[in-house]
């Protein structure tokens, strides 16, 4: 891709008005819209009303001007996002917490299926949360296994597949349908992690007939550090599951003050607590964004975003660890290099904003909503400059963080 090709394409690209609503720095290229989406302009004029009117004018009295609607209202929101009917989705506690609900109600579907199948190396919280989650159902166990092992793992004993779509390393994507297809035909449950596809790349939930799904407020849905998380559950299962943590928020009738818990009859029972209305406040401006962008145009602008680093990337002789098939990936790129941490420093010295994943991934996070071509193009080139001169040699560049 030369300069002129990227700027025409910046100038061809249907999302090319979307960058002028977020507030990027000047002198930065982001390539970490995966893990931390950036600020959208709108936020801090809605946390400010939030703050200001609602809570300091309105007082209690904004509960019932939109507060303690928020999660069902921008659950409404996400669901189109995710293949997902009005009713399925409700935002939420963090995604750790809603894998946690989530598992032990799977748990408790039937007695007889005690089994939860993962993928080892499935990103970190998902393993850790189905670890606890079993100590809390009596006979319960996970197996992790590799997947190129999952199909076999799945049998009459599973009662949950348990599946993060989009790799957080690799940027490997399963196909939901067809795996969701494989749990049911054994009579299991499925429960998606979205953290790293909504808001990049195609979900369907409703189209491929998955059972549950959790995903991230702050990554592509740009919702703010620390954003409400999001649960999923298909219509067909909301009479037959309940929520673990049985807070009075998820009760029928929360301002009965009844001492015995009784479900709310639809989504609100996934709630458990009090919903943190300055978080909401600011992923409704994230989501009500990304509700404004076509989805085909995202997943085109992702898969083009990613061939054209991927070019670059065989240029300089990076090992690419992502898959180069679009429907196969998600929408970040990972390199594999020996000084990872060191290059991924050096980038971040030069305004080049990626990450690194242990032990040696260098991870560039390819948003299509507000990424353009050039800035791939100059990415790509301040890599060049340091690979070539071997700039992840330098001392300064090895001191590690504690996020990494
Ligand atoms: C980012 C991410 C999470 C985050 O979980 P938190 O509870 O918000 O810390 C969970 N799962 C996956 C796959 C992620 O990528």
């Amino acid at each position: 891709m030369t300069r002129d090709e990227a700027r025409a394409r910046d100038a061809a690209d249907p999302l090319r008005e979307f960058r002028d609503r977020f507030a990027l720095p000047e002198g930065v290229i982001y390539l970490d819209g995966n893990s931390l989406g950036p600020l959208p302009r709108a936020t801090a004029p809605a946390i400010a009303d939030a703050v200001a009117r609602q809570w300091g004018d309105r007082l209690i009295r904004s509960w019932n001007e939109g507060w303690i609607d928020a999660p069902t209202r921008i659950g409404d929101k996400i669901a189109p996002l995710i293949g997902a009917r009005a009713g399925e989705v409700i935002a939420c506690d963090s995604t750790s917490v809603n894998l946690f609900k989530l598992i032990v109600a799977a748990l408790r579907v039937d007695p007889a299926r005690t089994v939860i199948v993962s993928e080892s190396g499935n990103f970190p919280t998902d393993l850790h949360i189905a670890e606890g989650a079993i100590g809390c159902v009596p006979g319960a166990t996970l197996r992790a296994v590799p997947r190129d092992a999952l199909a076999d793992a799945i049998d009459d004993r599973t009662a949950l597949l348990l599946l993060t779509h989009v790799h957080y390393k690799t940027a490997e994507r399963f196909d939901m349908a067809a795996w969701t297809r494989r749990a049911h035909a054994a009579g299991a449950l499925t429960l998606w992690d979205l953290s790293h596809s909504a808001g990049a790349v195609p979900v369907d939930l409703g189209g491929a007939n998955a059972d549950l799904a959790v995903g991230c407020g702050y990554k592509y849905l740009n919702g703010g550090p620390g954003a409400p998380a999001y649960l999923y559950v298909a219509d067909r299962l909301q009479a037959r599951m309940t929520n673990p943590l049985s807070g009075w928020m998820g009760h029928a009738a929360p301002f009965g003050f009844a001492d015995a818990y009784a479900p709310a009859p639809g989504i609100r029972r996934w709630l458990t607590g009090t919903p943190p209305v300055l978080g909401m406040a600011a992923l409704e401006i994230g989501v009500d964004l990304m509700r404004a962008a076509d989805p085909a145009a995202l997943a085109a602008k992702s898969a083009s975003l990613f061939d054209a680093m991927h070019a670059i990337g065989s240029t300089l002789g990076l090992e690419c660890v992502s898959p180069v098939d679009p429907a196969a990936r998600g929408s970040h790129i990972s390199f594999r290099h020996p000084h990872a941490y060191a290059l991924c420093q050096a980038l971040i010295a030069e305004g080049v904003i990626g990450d690194f994943r242990d032990p040696d991934i260098l991870r560039l996070g390819l948003t299509p909503l507000y990424l353009r071509y050039q800035d791939i193009l100059d990415a790509g080139a301040t890599l060049a400059v340091i690979l070539a001169e071997e700039r992840y040699r330098r001392p300064e560049f090895s001191k590690r963080h504690a996020v990494t």
